[in-house]
């Protein structure tokens, strides 16, 4: 990392036409924010890019617009006084240098024309407050007035102002500190962690699509464990998701403690995160034992128990995704699948291996079973070295199980081998229950493995089950 050639930033010919525009208009330009820190990291980012003019950053726009081509178009927010200029794969993000004031009750701030450096001063972190000048005079120097440089090499997270006052101005801010501190891997400096903790609560006048975002994104991280620990830490996580706070604490009843299910959740999406990038297998890590905290019991007979979590838990899924305004689409029935069948082939691994239980497990989870054999073995977080490779023994046996099953059988995506139409025909029936009783004896028989998954065993046993019904075969 060095400081002083930061022309090598601005290769992309954008920054050319920027610089023009910037002495055709007579603005002072700037290029700052995420562009600067992700070069200054050596971090590969999405293609957009900030651009400060002193002034208004409207007219730099549509200047740089012209110099593109007379198609090239600009988007304009007015009332943010922001526009954007698509090219290429690129997004030009423009604004005027700004002064902010905030008021209590939201995070929109009131807004007046300021200096770079009043525009710097309402970044969120330092790292995030660096520009580099697209001037003539000094093109390609960094303008780093809060020592961002110093912090990014310390990879450290500290607001430009009074921590206190940017959180508390704009609690967003305090998500994006643990965003940032997660995919980073940086630490949040100690009056800022103080901040934050302070202002928790003030995270309720945020909206839930942007709280969910930054979710996302830490969830999306190589190590999200990380950020949830903060978020936990800091309280946070008490007004976001109190289901996972629920799962926090071992509790001992003579003698007999069950694992913290807080920290296991944490381990298992670590896990899951060096396994997949779907974002929604993640949540299903996430959420795989919210329903542990309300069946939690104990007896004397067999201790703790958490009986019926995974019902209780893909049911929990829908009012959270509810209360975070999340999809209540696909995804969301995807994540209580995960949820529903989390416990069922660690069931399976830990019996005997039967022909039949995998049958089911395959059939129950259709296309989605790879996806829940993945969560089912990020699941194992032992730490006694013998029981780990034992699980995952046994989770190989399940896997070879389910190759020969699915050769012979093909039950993924079963299709049932007579149609409800031929069993109409042949007992010369109307749409009826009859119809669905033999279509599920046929289905059950085929699960258990008594007939094969073929034609002419499925007919006989329409047959069979016909005559026990009391229908005629008319054909
Ligand atoms: P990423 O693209 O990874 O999200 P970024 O830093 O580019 O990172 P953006 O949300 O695009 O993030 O924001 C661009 C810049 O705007 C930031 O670098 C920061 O300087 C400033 N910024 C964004 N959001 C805020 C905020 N809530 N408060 C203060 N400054 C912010």
């Amino acid at each position: 990392m060095s400081t002083h050639n930061l022309k090598s930033a601005l290769k992309n010919p954008i920054f050319d036409l920027v610089a023009s525009a910037a002495i055709q208009t007579g603005l002072e330009t700037y290029v700052i924010g995420g562009f600067v820190r992700d070069h200054l990291l050596e971090r590969d980012r999405p293609k957009d890019i900030d651009i400060v003019a002193v002034g208004s950053g409207i007219e730099l726009a549509k200047q740089i617009a012209k110099s593109i081509g007379p198609d090239t178009k600009v988007q304009v927010f007015k009332n943010f006084g922001t526009a954007m200029i698509k090219t290429h794969d690129i997004e030009l993000e423009f604004v005027g240098a700004r002064k902010e004031s905030y008021d209590r009750s939201s995070r929109k701030p009131a807004v007046e024309n300021g200096t770079l450096e009043d525009d710097q001063n309402r970044r969120d972190f330092t790292i995030n407050a660096m520009a580099i000048s697209l001037n003539q005079h000094d093109y390609g120097a960094l303008v780093d007035p809060f020592n961002g440089f110093e912090d990014l090499k310390k990879k450290i997270l500290k607001t430009p102002l009074e921590p206190n006052i940017t959180y508390s101005d704009d609690p967003l801010r305090m998500m994006r500190a643990i965003r940032f501190a997660t995919q980073l891997n940086f630490n949040i400096e100690k009056a800022s962690l103080q901040a934050i903790t302070h202002n928790a609560e003030r995270i309720k006048i945020i909206s839930k699509e942007r709280i969910v975002d930054e979710l996302h994104k830490i969830l999306l991280s190589s190590k999200p464990s990380i950020g949830f620990l903060l978020l936990e830490e800091t309280g946070l996580l008490s007004y976001i998701m109190p289901e996972l706070i629920a799962l926090k604490g071992v509790e001992e009843v003579e003698g007999q403690t069950h694992k913290d299910n807080f920290y296991h959740t944490l381990e298992v999406v670590d896990n899951i995160s060096q396994r997949t990038d779907d974002l929604w297998l993640r949540w299903a890590a996430l959420l795989h034992d919210i329903g542990k905290a309300p069946t939690k019991r104990f007896s004397k007979k067999v201790g703790w128990t958490f009986h019926g979590h995974e019902f209780v838990g893909s049911k929990m899924v829908y009012k959270l995704f509810k209360r975070l305004r999340m999809p209540l689409n696909e995804r969301m029935k995807f994540v209580q699948k995960m949820v529903m069948m989390s416990s069922r082939p660690i069931v399976i691994a830990q019996d005997i291996v039967t022909d039949s239980a995998v049958r089911r497990l395959i059939f129950d989870a259709g296309d989605y079973i790879e996806d829940l054999m993945t969560l089912c073995e990020a699941d194992i977080t032992t730490k006694n070295p013998k029981r780990f490779r034992k699980y995952h023994n046994n989770f190989q046996l399940v896997r070879k199980k389910m190759i020969e099953v699915e050769e012979r059988d093909q039950i993924r995506n079963f299709q049932p081998p007579v149609s409800g139409e031929e069993i109409m025909k042949t007992f010369n029936l109307k749409p009826s229950r009859e119809i669905g009783i033999i279509k599920e004896t046929i289905k059950e028989a085929i699960l258990e493995g008594t007939i094969p998954n073929e034609y002419e065993a499925a007919k006989e046993l329409m047959l069979q089950k016909g005559k026990e019904l009391g229908l005629k075969k008319v054909k």
